[in-house]
């Protein structure tokens, strides 16, 4: 982990509500895809945890989606200013164990399956991306995935249907699946998908290391705190 202050390079909307922004500083604590980053808003007492999209040696990027004060202040942010953010949280996905991989996004899931993608794409392995958005006006990374070469399935819930629906289509040539989104999403994968997987899990989140034990959840292995021992955890460890 690594703190430091960061400077904004881009900071604008990409879908409703939903924001891109790109932070220039040192990305050298970045050793997974599916890490986070806690970031410093000012006049917020407490950091707001975002996942990573991308980084490369200059930067880092992430897509935050507005839902109430202190994503609605970074919004606000002009390119320039600078934030203090803790980099390099969390354990991330472990890529090693897949060389079909299905990732199952939903919403504002969907950003650390993006940089887990791209990962896989530079070691020649296309992961199929099933993405479930609210509506065409929410869909993100949709594009940015099809241009690394994924097969890309996107299920709307106006059109009534959800990622549980192509759930079998999406698995049928894959070894392993990695899932973020909302809880009930993640729920009903695990419950529906018989391959071996990994989900990421977000939840409210206080100090993000480990010190204050406010994101603790139950596992079979006992009580895991997200920000430290996750937030990604194999499908047979959560007591769903
Ligand atoms: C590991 C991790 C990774 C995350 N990655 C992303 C990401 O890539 N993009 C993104 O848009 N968001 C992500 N989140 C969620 C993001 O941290 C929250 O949306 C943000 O902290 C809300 O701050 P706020 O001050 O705007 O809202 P608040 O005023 O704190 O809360 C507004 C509303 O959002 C709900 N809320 C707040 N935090 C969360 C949360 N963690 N999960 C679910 N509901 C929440 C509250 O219950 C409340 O209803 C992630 C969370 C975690 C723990």
């Amino acid at each position: 982990m690594r703190q430091s202050i960061y400077i904004i390079m881009d900071n604008y909307p990409v879908a409703r509500d939903v924001y891109r922004l790109r932070l220039d500083g040192p990305t050298d604590a970045l050793t997974h895809a599916g890490q986070f980053a806690n970031i410093r808003i000012d006049g917020m007492y407490l950091r707001r945890p975002f996942s990573i999209v991308d980084w490369d040696s200059g930067g880092f990027v992430i897509l935050y989606k507005i839902v109430g004060e202190g994503t609605r202040k970074l919004s606000n942010i002009p390119i320039g200013r600078t934030l203090d953010v803790m980099l390099g949280l969390g354990n991330g996905f472990d890529m090693t164990v897949s060389r079909a991989p299905l990732l199952i996004g939903g919403g504002v899931g969907v950003p650390p399956l993006y940089a887990l993608a791209k990962r896989f794409a530079v070691n020649n392995i296309t992961p199929t991306a099933l993405l479930g958005f609210a509506s065409k006006y929410d869909i993100i990374l949709a594009d940015e995935l099809r241009g690394l070469g994924c097969k890309v399935i996107v299920t709307l819930e106006t059109d009534g249907q959800r990622v549980t629906d192509r759930l079998d289509e999406a698995a049928a040539d894959r070894d392993f699946y990695y899932a973020c989104g909302p809880e009930g999403m993640l729920r009903a994968v695990k419950r529906q998908c018989p391959l071996p997987g990994q989900l990421s899990l977000e939840t409210r989140m206080a100090c993000g290391v480990g010190l204050c034990r406010g994101c603790t959840r139950e596992t079979l292995a006992g009580g895991k705190r997200i920000c430290v021992d996750g937030p990604v955890f194999n499908k047979e460890a959560l007591a769903w």
